[in-house]
């Protein structure tokens, strides 16, 4: 695989117990360059309405930006990022359903700097919406990539997994979240012969299960029943992996991690440590406001991304606000305790195992 020439430049130790020890570094374990991430809130509008879902984060009454006004955004956000190259991922709510989230994702195509644009979505939107993304990726192959996320008290498995054929059999890069609770076990249980003919048919599918925290039930032991009895044969997203830096007796040591086992284990906090959000990613609010990252690290925006007046801040890291980190994208963006001085180069500092394989 493409990622594992990257990983063969650490060494790992063998050790799953460093999550006990002090965590003091984040470090992504990703093979592709790493890309400045906009994560861009196209709209609080749903067409679902998820019992799990906050309900800031699907209303449909909400404003949201018409499209001349995120055109314009979007060649402002390419003059700002002149010289990064970075992906767009599209969140929502659910992105589709805003009327100009075609013109938009064309337009992305257009743009030089824009390595790729990931759309979140539930697939609800009518095939109209499907077969004008399939149309627009065939112009620009590996440039439009779906995030497929199943949620299970709306969504209809059958259509879902032939949406999910479809954008695959265009050449779409599909991930697909799997939003679970132990109750469900049934369904999912169901879904996996068809993710399993997937995950052997397209290698540009996998699929995660994503924990839905508030449900009343311990999401850890769903997670576990899954991984366990139902998806050892469906590939995973390998991003959700991250370097971890850790400390015992003064020595430093670094492994491969799981981010979900990071997150079990009740380490994916990291206030007042330094965090790289700061440099590497751009949230963009449905009025164009600008903070670090998803997190709003922020007090107040950066700038406005709709108001020419308003000037971007020169970039820098942040120091985490928060109690907990809490999702996939966030966790895996490098922080390091603010003691820290973090140089992979200098391995004088850095306790390996030489005969630690990667895991
Ligand atoms: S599909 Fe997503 S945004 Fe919409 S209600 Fe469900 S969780 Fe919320
Ligand atoms: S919550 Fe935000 S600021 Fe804090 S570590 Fe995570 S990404 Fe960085």
């Amino acid at each position: 695989m493409q990622h594992t020439t990257q990983l063969q430049r650490y060494k790992f130790t063998e050790r799953t117990s460093n999550l006990h020890e002090e965590i003091v570094a984040i470090e992504p374990a990703m093979e592709e360059e790493l890309l400045f991430e906009v994560h861009w809130l196209l709209t609080r509008r749903c067409s679902y309405s998820c019992s799990y879902c906050p309900p800031h984060r699907h209303d449909n009454r909400s404003p949201q930006a018409d499209e001349l006004t995120l055109i314009r955004g979007l060649n402002r956000l390419d003059g700002i990022l002149t010289d990064r190259i970075f992906r767009i991922n599209l969140i929502g709510g659910e992105p589709t359903i805003h009327p100009a989230f075609l013109s938009f994702i064309y337009q992305t195509t257009i743009l030089s700097s824009i390595k790729a644009v990931r759309v979140v979505t539930n697939l609800s939107s009518p095939e109209g919406v499907w077969s004008g993304l399939r149309k627009i990726a065939a112009t620009k192959p590996g440039h439009i990539q779906v995030v497929a996320s199943f949620h299970w008290e709306q969504a209809d498995p059958q259509s879902f997994i032939g949406r999910i054929g479809s954008l695959l059999e265009s050449g779409i890069q599909v991930l697909m979240k799997l939003m679970i609770g132990v109750s469900n076990l049934d369904l999912l249980r169901k879904l996996t012969s068809d993710l399993s003919i997937l995950t052997h048919s397209y290698t540009h599918f996998s699929v995660a299960i994503q924990r839905i925290r508030n449900l009343g039930v311990d999401p850890d032991l769903g997670l576990e029943i899954l991984g366990q009895t139902y998806f050892k044969n469906i590939s995973h997203w390998y991003d959700r992996r991250i370097i971890i830096v850790s400390s015992r007796n003064g020595l430093r040591y670094e492994s491969l991690e799981d981010i979900d086992s990071l997150i079990s284990n009740g380490k994916n906090s990291f206030t007042g440590w330094i965090c790289d959000a700061g440099l590497n990613a751009f949230f963009i609010d449905t009025n164009g406001s600008v903070f670090s990252a998803g997190c709003k690290p922020e007090s107040t925006p950066l700038f406005n991304l709709f108001n020419e007046d308003s000037i971007p801040p020169k970039l820098q890291p942040v120091k985490c606000p928060h109690p907990i980190c809490e999702c996939a994208s966030t966790i895996r963006i490098p922080k390091r305790r603010a003691k820290e001085i973090r140089c992979k180069d200098e391995s004088s500092n850095i306790n390996l195992d030489n005969d630690a394989q990667q895991r």
